[in-house]
């Protein structure tokens, strides 16, 4: 099955530096569809542009009796399937009865929810993984795993740890925005259509709830009636950057974002609209169609765990024998361990596609984590 290397190119000075630096700067994600209906978007950050939006006034009470926004507040599991990036909405603590109160069943007579989350349950075997591994390459190099202070291991550290097929859960906030088309993308000058209106698309906003407490909540507090919530504002979302000299990406933009809060004076019929415009948006909506919100029945997330553990069960066996026999299971550089990228996603995908149309889709989610689950790696490398 090994490949043969075939033999590079021979390239001018010029070819070889354009070329290059094309190859340097692929996009490393995929545009695709985040919602499984057309007329219900995701909003897509843009690279290096400032947005205007409004955030519709829909509001319910929290468990202290505070108004907030009313949203979708999925905790999201983040899966790596070979290169591919997905979102997978947790099921822990979920039910659903019927109205006899017995729990509601699948095809096959198991209730669809029992309140546990396959996913959750996996997620040590990844974490394994990352130990034996860093374990094995540190002991390779004569380096101490734990020497934190020494930028190899630090670096192997990193890798092994953000390289789990399948992490913790994290919350996510998903409420619907409308942004506003302006001159040059530069969210100052509206854009008028023919008859004099204003250019306005109803859209999802999808971030990480550590994202909006540290992008939202700051700009809230310096507003002037300080709200609790971003609901009836409109808003400036500054995504750019000084870029050095590089070409602009989506993730250094969205960590860059800026929230500026805006007021536009006489807006008050203007508003109205908007939140009227978006009554439809509501959290059971997003659930519906925003692909990284939607639900999935515990077996159908325990055939996805199943899938994305087999490899790293697989490869945990081979480490633990390979240090219980004192040999060397790589051919030195270890890259025989990592598994082929695209093996078990055919079995992933199928086992995906049993329980819903839109799973389908989610093979072709990009790894659009930039606004927020750079986090996730974060934590793990300290
Ligand atoms: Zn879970």
């Amino acid at each position: 099955m090994a490949i043969r290397r075939p033999t590079p190119i021979k390239l001018t000075a010029n070819q070889s530096k354009s070329l290059q630096k094309q190859l340097s700067n692929q996009p490393t994600t995929r545009s695709a569809p985040k919602s499984s209906d057309p007329n219900f978007p995701v909003f897509e950050i843009p690279v290096n542009k400032r947005v205007l939006v409004y955030v519709p006034n829909h509001v319910v009470m929290d468990a202290n009796g505070e108004p907030t926004l009313r949203m979708d507040e999925p905790l999201l599991h983040a899966v790596q399937d070979g290169k591919r990036f997905m979102y997978i909405r947790c099921t822990k603590d979920a039910f659903l009865k019927d109205e006899d109160g017995n729990d509601v069943l699948d095809a096959n007579g198991k209730p669809l929810f029992d309140g546990t989350c396959p996913l959750c349950d996996g997620t040590d075997v990844p974490w394994d993984l990352a130990n034996l591994t860093i374990k094995q390459k540190c002991s390779k190099m004569n380096l101490d795993p734990e020497d934190r202070n020494n930028n190899t291991v630090k670096g192997i550290r990193s890798a092994a740890f953000s390289g789990r097929v399948l992490k913790e859960a994290n919350k996510y906030l998903t409420f619907p925005i409308v942004v506003i088309e302006t001159e040059n993308d530069e969210g100052r000058v509206p854009k008028m259509d023919e008859n004099n209106n204003l250019i306005a698309h109803p859209m999802w906003y999808h971030i990480s709830e550590s994202q909006y407490n540290e992008k939202w909540l700051s700009t809230l507090e310096g507003l002037e009636d300080e709200p609790t919530h971003p609901g009836g504002h409109f808003f400036v979302l500054n995504y750019t950057y000084d870029t050095k000299g590089k070409d602009a990406n989506k993730r250094d933009s969205a960590k860059n974002l800026k929230v500026i809060g805006k007021t536009i004076k006489k807006s008050e019929k203007l508003r109205q609209a908007f939140d009227k415009m978006t009554e439809d948006w509501t959290p059971e909506k997003a659930m519906e169609v925003v692909v990284s919100n939607q639900a999935y029945t515990v077996s159908d997330l325990t055939d996805i765990a199943d899938k994305l553990l087999e490899q790293p069960r697989d490869m945990i066996a081979l480490l633990q024998a390979a240090e219980s026999t004192g040999k060397d299971v790589s051919t030195g550089d270890g890259f025989n361990l990592v598994p082929p990228e695209d093996s078990g996603r055919a079995a992933l995908e199928d086992g995906m596609k049993k329980g819903s149309t839109a799973v389908a889709q989610m093979d072709e989610t990009d790894e659009d984590d930039a606004d927020g689950s750079a986090d996730d790696d974060l934590d793990l490398s300290l």
